[in-house]
């Protein structure tokens, strides 16, 4: 019998865990009385009285019995605390906030699957709704107040944009094989500061990346360098509107009429995967979309300035011309035939009708006020933010997306860096990524805030007091105080990692490609995105 109060010999401590000595949880002994605690009764037990709260969750092999879902709730949310907090992420797109009503719209469709058309025709017709709705928001030519746009709903603006991917290739390769010519080397011509989704796209297609550098002061794609690049195996030009980075629309108009004016048979998709729902509102006068004879078709999130959960992304193409029919299925499920281009088969219902509550309950006067209201509190930080010493990367005014990237200056001779900065707010439960801006461009670091709509003007206010607090800390530390934080910081960030792995389970198999799996080549991690 171990007494609490004894002195633990050194025998009785386990091996190092986890870099911690620890005495093992059945050394402890249980002060509590006889009872036998299988007998429990499920009906009555509390969830910390209970054994589970004596147990670890459990994590490799799936648990013999039943456990009361009361517990495994508990449990679970207990668990989940660890995570950080939505609304603190500012590092984020993603939509982390939406009323009640949708909300419950979406639970309800929690149980339905999408593709089954035929059980569930009015998600189906609602798809379809919100494909016309945002093809006319991005101005699809209409003839007699029909237009022919092709899209579909997806899971995001990844899928959406290997589905673009997928037409562009097919199309180029049926022009080609016409012709008679070799069909063996596509290419697709971008900015290297895409998002990690179009290098995906590239390495399972087998399409070559063609890339248009950054520079050290412009980090949006050069239009006469990217119309250079294009030869008879192009299959088309990436375009970004509000690049990952800066924020910043590229020029998709100066690309279109040089296409135009060189008469290059190439067609531009333009990534509006976070743009495609700001632009219109704040920049209507910005000609990016299908005004532009040349843009063929767009991707847009619907969970990023969308403002639905995330899963879902929107894909139209200016004409079925752009779509090769041989990609289209015409799925014929439990009676019903329907088109269908996507890479899932099943998927929830959800995301869709939260899309089409938005688009209904905002209208473009809501979207607007929403657009407006965060490219304000952009701006607002963004001039605080030069106020405290940084140098704006981003654009102001609506110029780009509400979003606020910047650098530290570097005649102020800081002694840190900008990951140092991103640590100290870490610290207070923000996450404000910092990170090396893409190749070319002399190694630039900076860091990046994104307001979403639930960012309001005292949240903006609580983060810049916290930035003067973080740059004043920081300011106070010696070299060797601040080299040693970053270690500690490095060491931690490691050990989350090494715990993760992208593919789940234990894949050691797959060990040394984390670099690329988590990475890609352009060093582009999972925080900006
Ligand atoms: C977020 C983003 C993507 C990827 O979109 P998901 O909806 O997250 O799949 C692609 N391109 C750009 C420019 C983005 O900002």
């Amino acid at each position: 019998m171990v007494h609490l109060a004894s002195i633990p010999t050194d025998a009785q401590v386990d091996p190092v865990v986890d870099g911690l000595k620890k005495f093992k949880f059945e050394r402890v002994p249980s002060i509590f009385p006889d009872e036998d605690l299988e007998d429990e009764d499920p009906a009555v037990i509390s969830v910390y009285g209970s054994k589970y709260a004596a147990q670890d969750l459990p994590k490799i092999e799936m648990p013999e019995k039943e456990m009361p879902r009361e517990v495994v709730y508990r449990m679970i949310k207990d668990d989940l605390t660890l995570d950080g907090n939505p609304t603190l992420n500012l590092a984020s797109f993603v939509t982390t906030y939406m009323e009640e009503e949708a909300e419950k719209l979406m639970v309800d469709g929690f149980a339905k699957n999408f593709i089954d058309y035929e059980e569930y025709p009015v998600s189906a017709d609602i798809q379809n709704r919100c494909v016309s709705m945002i093809a006319r928001l991005f101005n699809i030519p209409a003839h007699d107040e029909k237009t022919n746009a092709m899209g579909t709903s997806t899971i995001g603006s990844s899928e959406a944009i290997m589905l673009a991917v997928l037409a562009m290739k097919k199309l180029w390769q049926n022009k080609r094989k016409a012709e008679g010519k070799s069909t063996d080397k596509p290419n697709i011509v971008m900015n290297s500061a895409v998002q990690v989704c179009w290098e995906k796209a590239a390495r399972y297609f087998d399409v070559e990346e063609r890339y248009v550098y950054c520079t050290a002061d412009r980090y949006v794609i050069d239009p006469e360098e990217a119309v250079d690049l294009v030869d008879e195996n192009t299959i088309g030009i990436c375009a970004i509107l509000g690049t990952t980075y800066t924020g910043e629309y590229e020029d998709v108009k100066a690309i279109n009429d040089l296409l135009v004016e060189k008469d290059i048979d190439c067609g531009i998709h333009v990534d509006a995967a976070s743009g495609g729902f700001v632009a219109p509102f704040t920049k209507p006068d910005i000609v990016w979309d299908f005004r532009l004879p040349k843009v063929v078709s767009i991707n847009v999130s619907g969970h990023k300035y969308g403002l639905v959960y995330p899963g879902v992304g929107w894909v139209i193409w200016r004409d079925p011309e752009f779509l090769p029919k041989e990609l289209i299925f015409n799925i014929n499920y439990l009676g019903a035939d329907q088109a269908s281009f996507t890479l899932n088969f099943s998927r929830g219902a959800s995301q869709i009708i939260g899309q089409y509550y938005q688009l209904i309950r905002l209208g473009k006067r809501g979207y607007r006020k929403i657009m407006c209201n965060l490219t304000r509190t952009a701006d607002y930080l963004a001039m605080n933010l030069s106020e405290l010493g940084f140098i704006i990367m981003s654009k102001l005014s609506g110029a780009g997306l509400p979003l606020v990237a910047v650098r530290l200056d570097p005649r102020k001779g800081a002694k840190y860096d900008e990951f140092a900065v991103a640590h100290q707010l870490r610290e207070r439960g923000w996450v404000v990524p910092a990170y090396t801006m893409a190749p070319h461009s002399e190694n630039l670091k900076m860091m990046r805030v994104v307001v979403r709509e639930d960012f309001s003007k005292s949240r903006c206010d609580a983060l810049l007091q916290d930035f003067k607090f973080a740059l004043e800390t920081l300011d106070k530390m010696d070299e060797r105080k601040i080299e040693d934080h970053r270690q500690h910081m490095v060491q931690q960030a490691a050990n989350k990692w090494r715990k993760l792995s992208v593919l789940g389970g234990p894949n050691a198999a797959y060990k040394d490609q984390d670099d690329h799996s988590l990475q890609g080549k352009h060093g582009k991690t999972h925080a900006v995105c």
